[in-house]
């Protein structure tokens, strides 16, 4: 278990990040700790998770392209396409780098903070979902019904939120990340065979 100096990281990365994304990330930060409180996951873990989650979101896109070239960090076609998505690869980058961060739960929290993905760990779990549920978030539907999920069951809550992205990329982008498809699939599942106990 390290010990952190949370004060410290939120300073040096209130720097980086604008006045928005800088109170949305306190809101993760908080909401990954109740999360790690309701489930059983160490709190000062999850707080730094939610803390770095978009260290690198307001990096502008061709820099991130950029940096993930000279890092040698692999790009997707549907990533350049997308270059948004690349703040999550490279967030994890950068906390590693930048903020010390070795822990790998930590760091692949934040590389799928965005997409999700199949058969997600616990800390994976409680980082996508505080993304989703933090309390400045007001826009997605549903939120009240997901809010009440998620200090409830992890796995249906993940089905409910992927459920509801792919919704809502389908109407509005027509493109959707792979990855996303796949986790979508792999919480239905888990959905699925609950409701037959
Ligand atoms: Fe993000
Ligand atoms: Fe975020």
């Amino acid at each position: 278990m390290a010990e952190y100096d949370i004060a410290k990281m939120e300073k040096k990365l209130s720097k980086y990040l604008d006045e928005d994304r800088y109170q949305h990330t306190k809101g993760v930060m908080y909401t990954c700790a109740c999360l790690a409180m309701v489930h059983g996951y160490d709190i000062q873990d999850a707080q730094v998770a939610g803390l770095l989650h978009d260290c690198a979101k307001c990096i502008p896109n061709k820099k991130k392209l950029k940096m993930c070239s000279e890092h040698k960090i692999p790009v997707t076609e549907f990533e350049k396409e997308h270059p948004f998505l690349l703040h999550a690869k490279l967030g994890s980058y950068i906390a590693r780098e930048k903020y010390g961060i070795r822990d790998e739960n930590i760091l692949s929290s934040i590389t799928y903070h965005t997409t999700g993905k199949c058969g997600m760990n616990l800390l994976e779990k409680i980082v996508y979902i505080a993304d989703y549920i933090e309390p400045m978030r007001y826009k997605a539907s549903n939120l009240p019904k997901i809010r009440k999920i998620a200090f409830q069951d992890l796995d249906e809550c993940m089905f409910e939120i992927l459920k509801d992205t792919l919704a809502y990329l389908e109407d509005d982008a027509g493109d959707i990340d792979l990855t996303t498809k796949d986790a979508f699939l792999y919480y239905k599942d888990l959905h699925m065979k609950r409701m037959q106990h």
